[in-house]
Parts: structure tokens; C-alpha cells; sequence
């Protein structure tokens, strides 16, 4: 019987061990060591910005993103039906209310349908961008690099000049991806936003375990949210505290896997590649990343009409694969969110199922999936 070949796995293949030895040996394993500042600077030069702040996941970097960025209670904010729900969730955490968009084919948020929702939908007045069925403002759009595609971030910039919405990225898929041509050429995932929030979870390209890390154009902000993260400590000694803060930092144990992650990271980004094309050139069907972006090629999407058969069938194959999420404005907790023309993500969500993609995956584990793809079709 072949052995099980799982989804996504992590690959502590580095100096993971040594550093985290370092930092139980030197004590510092909580929320403060220099570990933490390592890593914060490598992911930081890696994407071309001038600094990052670690946190203690990628859903929390999104909801001090949100804070950071001016979101209110009782705002909207634009967020794609097709992702993982950690993308949305946050908006709730700061009483404010989802509208969900639809995707086009790239997974990724369809920027075309977001623009005509502004032009159509809302009115730009002296006190914001306010749609017209809810009388609520608009204040901020999350867009998600999905499975390490990008989003068109070119059309987007765009509407950002038009209206007065904040942009956050969700790069939590995409560290490694970056545009190849446009207005952004040679920008990294996240770095486009007024925010960029990155996870280190256990399934993303590099993991620290949980783990997450922000990333902001302006450097007043990104030091709030920095502030924010470590409970709004003004004074450490006399226990002042000027705002109410989380306790969302990363801590040294964490960021020592981190620092020897990164380290690996060009190769990751080179094996996931070479995979994907191996499982291509094996005749496998996955659907394409943009063209004018050089992809982290984070997860494989493989397109089947009969995908509840295909899932089960690879499960006696010992493969482990998976449908794509359940689209969020159909579950309990968003049936009464307001949702925009949603009619690609349904066709995507029937269809789509990913397929292996570790970076630890051998050419003889591609080819496996590979032949057992084509024996089911
Ligand atoms: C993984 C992920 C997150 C959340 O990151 P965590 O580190 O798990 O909190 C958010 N959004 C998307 C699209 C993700 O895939």
C-alpha cells in the first residue's frame, strides 16, 4: 500500500532546531528576545519594506490592520465570499458588517464587480463613501491573494484614488508572490495595501507554528498597531496603559522556527514551482496563476465536475485532498450579511479540489497523484 501523501505539510528541514534551542537556552521564550527582531527583519527586507511587526497569527495582523486603518463600529467592509473565514471574521470583531463580493477567475476578489458596487451603489459624500441600501459607510476593502495567486491591484489602486477606502491585503497565502508587470512591477504581496498581513500557520508556505506578521505604509500606523499588539504598554514599569491593547505578539519561540523558515523560503518557492509543473507537464489540469505575476505556487487547484467523488476516491489512495472553503456569505454566522452578484465563486467552489502541494513532496509523490488523477477521469 503506498504511503499517505498529505495535503501541506510543514518542512522544519533548516536551523529550525538550533534556533529554537538558542532561545530556551538563553530563557527567552516569551513575547520579547532578539529572535522576534531577526525575524521581523528578514520577512520585512525579503518583500522590500522598511519594517514588520510580528504577531501571534495571521488573523490577528488582520484585526489590528482593521483598528489601525480606522474601521467603526457599524462600517462596511468589502471582503471576497471565496476565502478562508479568518479573512472575515475580524470585520465582526469590531462590530462593523461584511459586504462580500465575488471572485473572477483568479479566485482572487473581482475588482470589476467591487468598482461597479462603489459606482452604483454608494454615494461618495463629505462624510465618506456611503451605500445608498444601508446608509452605512464603506470604509475598507480586504482583498485576498488567494492561494498565492494576486489580485488586481492595479484596478484597484484605482478605485483607491477615486474613493476614500483603506485597503488591506491579505497575504497570508502569498508571501513569495510578487507582480511581474503594471503600475507594481517588481512589489511584493502586501506590500501594495495600506496594510499587508502574512500567517505563519502551520499549512502556509513558511510556518512558525501560529504566527503572523503586518505590514503598512505608513510607519505612524504600523507603530500603533505594533503598540496595539503588546497590550497599548505606555510605561512598563508603573503599568500605564493609554489605549485598550491585545496581547497579540509573537513570541521568541516562535519567531526562532521563523528565522529558519526564511531561510529555507527560496527554496520552498522554487519546489512548490517545480511541482506544479511537473503535475502540469503529467498532463494534470490545475488552473493557472496570472501570467504577468511570478506566484509563491502556494496550493495546486485541480478543476473536476465530479469533485464529492474525486474527494473520496483520493482518500482511498491514501492522497489527502480537500474541496475548496464553503463560501462565507452562506454559512450561520453571515446569512444576513449583505452580498454583491456573487455568480463565479458557486461555478469555483463546485469545482475545484487541492491537490498536494507540500514542499517536501518528492517527484515520485507528484507522479503518484499524478496517475491517480488520470485513472479516475
Ligand atoms: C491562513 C489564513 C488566514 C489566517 O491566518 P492564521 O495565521 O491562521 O490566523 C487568513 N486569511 C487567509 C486567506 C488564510 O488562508
Amino acid at each position: 500500500m503506498a504511503d499517505f501523501i498529505p495535503l501541506s505539510v510543514p518542512n522544519l528541514s533548516g536551523n529550525e532546531r538550533a534556533y529554537v534551542n538558542e532561545a530556551i537556552e538563553a530563557q527567552w521564550v516569551s513575547t520579547g528576545g532578539s529572535y522576534i527582531t531577526r525575524f521581523e527583519e528578514a520577512v520585512a527586507r525579503f518583500v522590500g519594506v522598511p519594517e514588520a511587526v510580528a504577531c501571534q497569527s495571521g488573523t490577528a495582523a488582520l484585526h489590528l490592520a482593521l483598528i489601525c486603518a480606522g474601521v467603526q463600529p457599524g462600517d462596511e467592509v468589502i471582503v471576497p465570499t471565496l476565502t478562508f473565514i479568518a479573512a472575515v471574521n475580524p470585520v465582526k470583531y469590531l462590530h462593523a458588517e461584511p459586504v462580500f463580493m465575488d471572485c473572477d477567475d483568479s479566485l482572487c476578489m473581482d475588482i470589476a464587480k467591487l468598482e461597479t458596487f462603489l459606482d452604483t451603489r454608494c454615494d461618495l459624500t463629505p462624510s465618506g463613501l456611503i451605500d445608498k441600501s444601508s446608509g452605512r459607510r464603506v470604509s475598507a476593502v480586504i482583498v485576498v491573494h488567494v492561494f498565492g495567486n494576486l489580485a488586481d491591484m492595479d484596478r484597484l489602486a484605482l478605485l483607491r484614488e477615486k474613493y476614500p477606502i483603506r485597503i488591506i491585503e491579505d497575504a497570508t497565502e502569498a508571501l513569495g508572490s510578487r507582480f511581474l508587470s503594471g503600475c507594481f512591477r517588481g512589489f511584493h504581496a502586501g506590500t501594495v495595501g495600506d496594510f499587508g498581513a502574512f500567517s505563519f500557520n502551520g499549512n502556509k508556505i513558511i510556518t512558525t507554528g501560529g504566527g503572523g506578521m503586518l505590514i503598512g505604509a505608513d510607519p505612524e500606523e504600523l507603530a500603533h498597531a505594533r503598540y496595539l499588539s503588546t497590550q497599548a504598554k505606555d510605561d512598563t514599569l508603573r503599568f500605564i496603559h493609554n489605549e485598550i491593547g491585545y496581547n497579540y505578539r509573537m513570541t521568541n519561540v516562535q519567531a526562532a522556527i521563523g528565522v529558519g523558515q526564511m531561510e529555507l523560503l527560496p527554496s520552498f518557492l522554487e519546489t512548490k514551482k517545480a511541482n506544479y509543473e511537473r503535475y502540469r507537464s503529467n498532463g494534470i489540469d490545475l488552473l493557472p496563476f496570472r501570467d504577468d505575476i511570478q506566484s509563491n505556487y502556494w496550493f495546486y487547484s485541480y478543476m473536476t465536475e465530479k469533485r464529492d467523488a474525486l474527494l473520496a476516491y483520493l482518500t482511498d489512495c491514501r492522497i489527502q485532498a480537500r474541496p475548496i472553503w464553503a463560501l462565507i456569505h452562506s454559512l450561520p454566522p453571515y446569512l444576513d450579511a449583505q452580498s454583491f452578484q456573487i455568480e463565479r465563486a458557486p461555478y469555483y467552489w463546485e469545482r475545484v479540489v487541492n491537490i498536494p502541494c507540500s514542499t517536501n513532496l518528492t517527484a515520485k509523490d507528484v507522479d503518484f497523484v499524478s496517475e491517480s488523477l488520470r485513472a479516475f477521469d
